[in-house]
Parts: C-alpha cells; structure tokens; sequence
C-alpha cells in the first residue's frame, strides 16, 4: 500500500486558497490518489473554486485570526488529520502549537507571522526579520519537544534549495575527488563544503514568465503571491555571513540574539540588487530578499572547533523574478514603498515559452562555480499538472515532497528542510521540476567590473560579499 493510500480516511486542511494551495490541489489530482472529498480550504476570499467544488474539496470562508483560530481548527482538525499553511499573514507558530495538541501533521512554506509584525512600529529592524522568526520558531520546537512532524519553510525556495545544495556538494564531491567526511556514522555537511572550499552559495533564481498584457500603471504582477512577495521584499536584507569575508558591508548589523550565523542589513532587500548567474541567460542582476534558507543553511554548515569559527559560507537568495514583477517593485519601491492599488498574480494567461530556473549556484571551490537545480518552462508545467506555471510547480512539488516525507516520518516535531533525507524528497519531487541540471561556470562576479574598468583582478579574492554589490 504506498504512504499516500496509508493517509486515507484522514483529512487534508488548507490554509489559504491562493496561487500555491490551487498549484498544490493540482498535485494531489495527478496523483489520482488522493481522495479530494477529504480536502478543506479556509481562507476569506474564495474566488474561482468551482473546477475544485467539482473535484470533491470543500471550502470554509472566514480568516483565521489570534482569538478564533482554536475555535475554527478544532471543529475541523482531528488527530492524524495534516494542515498545510499556504496562507500569507496567519502565524505559523500558533498553528504548529494547535496541530502538536490536536495530533496532526504540518507544513508550511514560509514562517509567516499574524498580520502586521512586517511592519510593527515598535520592533527594531532585527526583530522584523527572517532571523527572528526563526529563532522563536526553534524555541517553540524546544518548548514543544517530540511530537507529530511539523515541516517548516518547505516550498521550492525556502525548501528544495536546501536538498539542492546537498545534492550538488556530493556532485562537487565526485567531480574534485574529494572525500566525503563523516561524523558519528553520519554525513558531516559542513566539512563536505569546507574541504570544497565553497566560499560563497546564492539561491539564484530567474523567471522569464511574461504575459502579453504587459504590467499597467499602478499594478503589481507576479507569478505567485503579490502580499507574500511585498512583505519580504519590504523585510531587511539578511544573508549567512561566511568565513572568508574580508571586508563589512555598508549598513550590515549582527543580531544581538541567536547564533549569529547570519547578519542583515539596514535596507530592505528589494533595495539591493546583486549579481548573480543562472542557466537562463547567463550573468543578471537579483534582488537580495531575505529568505529563512539564508539564515538556516549557513547555521547547518557552520563548522566550529569549540567556539572558534573555522568555516561557513556567505549564503543568500539572489532572485531575478519575471520582467513585469521587477517592473512592480521598481515602481513599488519609487513611489515610497506604498502598494499599488491592483495586484495580479500571472497563470493561464502566461505566454508559451517562459522559464523559471531556480537554483543554487556554489562558488569560490576548484571548478569556480557550480549551479544546480530546477529549469522548467511555462509549458513544461501545464503539461504535468493542471492549476499550474512554472513557479508555482516548483513549489508545489516542495510542498507535496515534503507532506508525503511527514507522512512517510509522522513523529519528528518541528523539522527544517536540512533535517530531511535530501535523498528522498528529491525522488518525490523530480518529476515536477522540468530537467535538473548541474552547470559548471567561469563566471565571476568580477567579471563586470573588469570589462568596464580594466580593472587587473591581481589578487582580487572574486567571492567577497562586496563585489557583488558594486557596480
Ligand atoms: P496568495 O497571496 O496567492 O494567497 C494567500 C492566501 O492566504 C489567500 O487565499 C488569502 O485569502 C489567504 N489568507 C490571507 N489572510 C488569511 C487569514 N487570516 N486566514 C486564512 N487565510 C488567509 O499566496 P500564494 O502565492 O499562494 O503563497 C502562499 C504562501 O506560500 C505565502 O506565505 C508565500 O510566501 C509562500 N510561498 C512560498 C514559496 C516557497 O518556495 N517557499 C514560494 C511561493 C510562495
């Protein structure tokens, strides 16, 4: 009997109905499976639901807040039922609480605070980040201790990024000849990177998803959640804060709690762009949004001996998201970070031909840079599941390895995305990411800076945090 049938006769509860739930729904239909009269969306506006009324789903309208939460929940969630948060602005950690009283399952894609928290006057800069939530989340794990498995930040990015990186260290490894070390019987990740050398990791990302209605004036378009893109692009930048780093950026601030593996800046990351590469067109410029991947990965490949640092790479997400969403934010972020008026997630009128190549991009080790990862086109999508583009499949299929892992592992507590078995989400979520390549390339990001200034790259280390900011 596979994992999937195991879970029938219990319920599938989904937080939100927005682009990902819908992407997400369109899985468990490929799947022919699942029995999706088991499945309940809550969420406040329920607009184009009719083709899920017709496939079983049922709906329950109303927002979940701080005082009904328990109320609304407990009369839905039974033990061993699964909730799956793909909601913006509903607190995670309150639903992880309800889920380990109530014995059920969790995943969420996001650490999402109530309403609000992004921008609370009263928290300092370091309170709104990634890194705070995270931290509270980690003592709500230790608080809570064993108990059913909750998955925390499991999409494509955070999420699969993570098994990415697991998955393109073995094939350095393999490459270089470098031995794989092991620690206690288990694989020691962290000196795996160290003995590569890999001094620097961006979540490289670019989308070429474009409509023939081109973005309007006082209109922000995305392929995926509007609100969820707006909230952490308005969050400060943060980013792991790697070994080799010779130089402090400008504005950058350490946390005064936590394990000060990461630092953030005193901007908000839709206000740093950085230099990047991904497959689809080679060098581009991304924006340095916070992510909880460039706050935990660093944390899991920290080598330390005692208390003295010995390694850790400069981790952070570089993203590149479509034409018309870069467009958004510009004018987002000119006309005084003030949202404009109408917002517009893109899906079935995408043109054919687009391309999400999401990835990892390792650099600074013996072959200079290494990305690996997801390419899948628009089409590619819409011929694996229905409800879908290229973006929102590379998350739905994060969501769907990670719910089928927590079933097939039903007792872990709060679980990041490094605590998996990289080997098996990738097997479940293969056949949803287009092809997965790994690509060598001679790029640096000095490389800009040499054809416009003639600059000798002498002893210039190209993988210092500063050199991809500058110019
Ligand atoms: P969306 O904006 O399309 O939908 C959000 C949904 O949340 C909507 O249905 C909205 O009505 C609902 N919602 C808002 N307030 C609510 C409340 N109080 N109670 C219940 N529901 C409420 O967003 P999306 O694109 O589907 O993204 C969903 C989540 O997934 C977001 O948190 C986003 O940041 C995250 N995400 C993660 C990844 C990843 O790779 N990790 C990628 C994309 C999106």
């Amino acid at each position: 009997m596979s994992k999937e049938a195991s879970f029938s006769g219990k319920k599938w509860v989904f937080i939100g109905f927005g682009s990902i739930t819908k992407a997400t729904i369109g899985l468990l239909v490929r799947a022919h499976t699942f029995d999706l009269s088991s499945v309940v969306v809550i969420a406040p506006q329920i607009e184009q639901h009719q083709p899920f009324v017709e496939l079983g789903v049922s709906f329950i309208d109303v927002a979940l807040t701080p005082e009904n939460l328990g109320h609304v929940l407990r009369d839905v969630v039974q033990r061993g039922d699964f909730i799956v948060n793909l909601s913006v602005n509903v607190s995670s950690a309150d639903l992880i609480r309800f889920a380990h009283a109530q014995g059920a399952l969790y995943l969420d894609t996001c650490i999402e605070p109530w309403e609000g928290m992004y921008n609370e006057p009263t928290l300092t800069t370091s309170q709104r980040s990634n890194y705070a939530l995270r931290d509270q989340l980690l003592a709500l794990g230790d608080e809570l201790g064993p108990g059913p498995t909750a998955v925390v930040t499991h999409g494509a990015n955070p999420g699969l990024v993570s098994h990415f990186v697991k998955a393109a260290l073995l094939q350095l490894a393999a490459k270089l000849g470098v031995a794989v070390p092991e620690a206690e019987g288990r694989l020691a990740w962290g000196e795996l990177a160290m003995a590569l050398n890999v001094k620097v990791i961006h979540i490289a990302e670019r989308d070429t998803q474009r409509s023939s209605r081109i973005k309007s004036d006082d209109e922000f378009v995305n392929t995926w959640s509007v609100d969820g893109f707006v909230s952490e692009a308005g969050q400060p930048a943060e980013l792991g804060w790697g070994s080799h780093e010779k130089t402090w950026p400008p504005f950058a601030r350490h946390h005064p709690f936590g394990s000060n593996n990461a630092i953030y800046l005193e901007r908000p990351g839709a206000s740093v762009p950085v230099k990047t590469w991904t497959p689809n067109g080679g060098p581009c410029t991304g924006l340095l949004i916070t992510h909880n991947e460039a706050i935990s990965l660093p944390d899991f490949l920290t080598v330390k001996d005692g208390s003295v640092l010995l390694y850790r790479p400069t981790v952070h997400y570089a993203y590149h998201p479509c034409d018309d969403a870069l467009l958004s934010v510009h004018e987002y972020v000119g006309r005084g970070w003030k949202l404009q008026d109408s917002k517009r997630i893109l899906n079935d009128e995408i043109a054919p031909g687009g391309v999400d190549a999401l990835g990892v991009l390792l650099m600074g080790h013996a072959l200079n840079a290494y990305w690996y990862g997801s390419i899948l086109s628009i089409d590619e999508a819409r011929q694996i599941a229905p409800f879908n583009t290229a973006t929102s499949l590379q998350v739905a299929a994060g969501v769907y390895s990670g719910i089928l892992w927590a079933i097939e592992n039903p007792d872990r507590g709060i679980v990041e995305p490094e605590q998996m078995d990289h080997r098996r989400v990738l097997e479940i979520a293969l056949p949803f990411l287009g092809s997965l390549e790994g690509i060598q390339t001679d790029w640096t990001p000095l490389d800009t800076i040499n054809a416009l200034f003639h600059k000798p790259e002498g002893e210039l280390c190209p993988w210092q945090f500063e050199h991809f900011t500058a110019v």
